[in-house]
């Protein structure tokens, strides 16, 4: 072969690199196009096996690692990974569902999960329907012929209530529904959803997985293959696909995360206790106290709390004066998500999320950082001080 041009240089390298490179750290690999052997190895490649790479989209290294590692920590076989933690519960969906069909969410359901309800019901013709998060082995009686999924968040993360997961479970499982968990706010660290018999664990890696503030991603695993495939089915028609860079950001969060949702833990029961013991709140939804609907649940289902909660303001404060507190707070960022080292602070207009919501205090969500936690009480102190 003559001599190569330089713009095909510039294309085809010689240089080999030295072989047998070790480190802790996955590799990241960059690929849209993947090479195949030869034309036998490309026929035999089978995307959804995971046994060999076909394209970037449907995995290559770096992402088959972190799908294997996302399992592992929720107790399941199988993992996809999603763009965010929203397109996981949007894929889940359009992999379950069709024309015809019916899904159950509860009513403190993740707002945008609500929305992509009304979406389907609206131009798809699946009905949704919403229950009482704290709804229980009653379930059942909602179950109609046509029910195909129930979608389950533990705990619902605005308003905090604890669904009963097991009697949900039962429930749906006697009548052949399959179940879905958003487990996002446990990380998949104090609550073990598959034991308690849910068929699929959504989470948004978004939160304490990335750690970071810094990154979009969610996961949808399961244990049982033909379900599994069923999803993939889905991830591969949407065209699912993950940044290798992103998946390295949550892969290198992975090995601090228990130690960071226990400190989030820690520091957040610690705020909670002090803001329940104010006489401006009057309610403090935190599932690990007793004000919180679901406590009993928590304690018997859970092994910790991580870092976000909700409190009630009492009646008599307007919602200017509510607004004017998170305003005035130094430490806590107005904004939303959650599972970064900042704490962050969101007033939620609840009574019009909600269809039987009977409060009329304010409703503010607190994520509690990594921060000391008495620098954040002190904050609280002085923007409860003067609002
Ligand atoms: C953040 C969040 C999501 C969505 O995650 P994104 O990556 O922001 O799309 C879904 N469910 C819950 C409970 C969440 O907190």
């Amino acid at each position: 072969m003559k001599k190569k041009s330089i713009q095909t240089t510039l294309i085809h390298s010689d240089y080999q690199a030295p072989e047998g490179f070790a480190a802790f750290p996955a590799a990241i690999h960059h690929a849209s196009t993947v090479l195949f052997e030869n034309v036998a190895a490309m026929r035999s490649g089978q995307w959804k096996e995971k046994n060999a790479y076909t394209y970037g989209l449907h995995g290559t290294p770096t992402t088959f690692t972190l799908e294997a590692r996302l399992a592992e920590i929720e107790g399941g076989n199988h993992c996809l990974l999603a763009p965010s933690g929203l397109a996981a519960i949007s894929m889940v969906d359009f992999a379950l569902l069709k024309t015809g069909d019916d899904v159950l969410l509860p009513d403190n359901v993740y707002n945008p999960n609500r929305e992509l309800g009304r979406w389907l019901s609206n131009d798809f013709g699946v009905t949704a329907r919403f229950y009482d998060p704290l709804i229980g082995a009653g379930i059942a009686e909602l179950i109609q012929p046509n029910t195909k999924l129930i979608w389950t968040e533990a705990p619902g993360s605005v308003s905090m209530e604890v669904p009963d997961l097991p009697a949900i479970c039962q429930a749906a499982h006697a009548k052949g529904v399959l179940v879905a968990l958003d487990n996002t706010w446990s990380a998949g660290l104090a609550l073990r959803g598959f034991d308690l018999g849910v068929d699929i664990v959504m989470q948004a890696l978004t939160k304490y997985q990335s750690g970071g503030s810094d990154v979009l991603m969610g996961a949808v695993i399961t244990r049982d293959r033909a379900l599994n495939d069923r999803i993939a089915l889905a991830h591969m028609r949407l065209g699912m696909g993950v940044s290798a860079d992103d998946a390295y950001l949550v892969m290198r969060g992975l090995p601090s995360m228990k130690l960071r949702f226990d400190a989030h833990d820690a520091s957040a029961r610690k705020v909670a206790g002090w803001l329940k013991a104010r006489p401006e709140i009057s309610r403090v939804l935190h599932p690990a106290l007793e004000d919180c609907p679901g406590h009993d649940i928590w304690r018997r289902d859970f092994s910790g709390a991580g870092g976000l909660f909700s409190v009630l303001f009492d009646a008599r404060y307007t919602e200017e004066q509510t607004d004017r507190f998170v305003d005035s707070l130094k430490l806590f960022g107005l904004g939303y998500s959650w599972g970064g080292a900042n704490s962050l602070v969101m007033p939620y207009r609840i009574q019009g999320m909600r269809r039987n919501w009977r409060d009329s205090g304010v409703l503010v969500r607190f994520n509690i950082g990594l921060e000391d936690p008495d620098d954040l009480v002190a904050d609280l102190a002085q923007a409860l001080a003067n609002f």
